[in-house]
């Protein structure tokens, strides 16, 4: 991750992208694009999917259809968001800027036009996008820039935005002179819980051998897709197994870029000595707070210290009114019974 530059500007405004940041409308529309490539006989072709980050769904099938080279007739019968996402939405806003109200994307006019109707100079706002076309707009408007790449593994390329962040989890207004979030408590962020479970599997094998920290694997089958909605990061909850009770827990989801795994996966580490291994015994947690982003690590040591030290929060902030009631849902207190 980028780290953001020492506050230069005094900031007034934030303005936000909402396709791919503030809602995850990229993947919806990515999902209906994957059918068409098929309908004309051809296989979907992963390359693509960088090329309709921050396009409408018409603008991402002509995409599609030029670098798969098929011919399609396509027609855009969706001009508008329904209704349900801007429901109670809009009064957050002091002022909503569509992308057909403006040259076509990506131009500095979009965000010059936000800035208009805020009555704010261009150089006192922030902008918040998940495109890299789009972040080369804002710029090119005069502002600063905050990039949620919405794809993996892509942060690299975001070289002109002035910090890149993994997803919205991790934005500190604070950093950029304006009023820092409140929810923050202890280091930790409470989250809606979400609950995930199944059988101990074996993993890797590295957390007790290299790291020296026993995590509890669990198989990511049927999960994929509460798993792709959640950003990667290290979490904390409760983690309730059939036979023995239930502990705290710190985990990390994500592709682990110390190790560089090629799927996203979940460690969840239970906050106990345990005397022996319990591969195969249900285990479900309840996943209450979100600690931090994945890092990458220079050395061995410096990972385990890092770990070490989210336990500590985690073992801490569990025991806080927002968390500590979670240790009670019946998901995580009867494994055996509770679906
Ligand atoms: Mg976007």
């Amino acid at each position: 991750m980028a780290a953001a530059t020492p506050l230069r500007r005094v900031l007034s405004c934030v303005i936000l992208d909402l396709d791919g940041t503030l809602l995850n409308t990229d993947g919806i529309v990515g999902d209906v694009l994957k059918m068409l490539p098929v309908k004309y006989g051809k296989q979907w072709d992963a390359k693509v999917t960088h090329r309709i980050v921050g396009k409408t769904p018409i603008e991402a099938a002509t995409a599609i259809k030029e670098v798969m080279s098929f011919r399609a007739r396509l027609m855009s019968s969706c001009q508008k968001l329904p209704q349900c996402f801007l429901n109670g939405w809009k009064e957050s806003f002091s002022a909503i800027v569509g992308g057909d109200e403006v040259m076509q994307k990506p131009s500095p006019e979009i965000f010059l036009e936000a800035a208009k109707l805020l009555n704010a100079e261009p150089s006192s706002c922030l902008v918040i996008e998940d495109s890299l076309p789009d972040v080369g707009g804002a710029k090119a408007a005069g502002m600063e820039v905050v990039a949620v790449p919405s794809l993996p593994k892509s942060s690299h390329l975001y070289t002109s935005a002035d910090e890149v962040i993994n997803s919205l989890l991790d934005l500190r207004p604070e950093i950029w002179g304006l009023p820092p979030f409140q929810d923050w408590i202890n280091g930790t962020l409470p989250i809606e819980p979400w609950y995930i479970g199944g059988p101990v599997i074996k993993g890797y094998g590295r957390g007790s051998k290299v790291l020296g920290i026993p995590t509890a694997n669990l198989s990511t089958e049927g999960w994929s897709d509460i798993l792709s909605y959640h950003p990667s990061g290290v979490y904390f909850g409760w983690a309730g197994l059939s036979t023995r009770g239930v502990y705290k827990m710190v985990m990390s989801i994500g592709w682990n870029p110390y190790f560089n795994n090629t799927e996203k996966t979940i460690e969840p580490w239970l906050l106990h000595d345990f005397n022996e291994d319990f591969n195969g015994e249900k285990l479900h947690l309840a996943i209450v707070g979100y600690i931090r982003p994945e890092a990458s690590f220079s050395s061995l040591e410096s990972l385990i210290s890092k770990i070490h030290e989210d336990g500590k929060i985690s073992k801490e902030a569990l025991d806080l009114p927002p968390y500590a009631a979670y240790k009670d849902v019946p998901y995580v207190k009867n494994p055996l019974t509770a679906e």
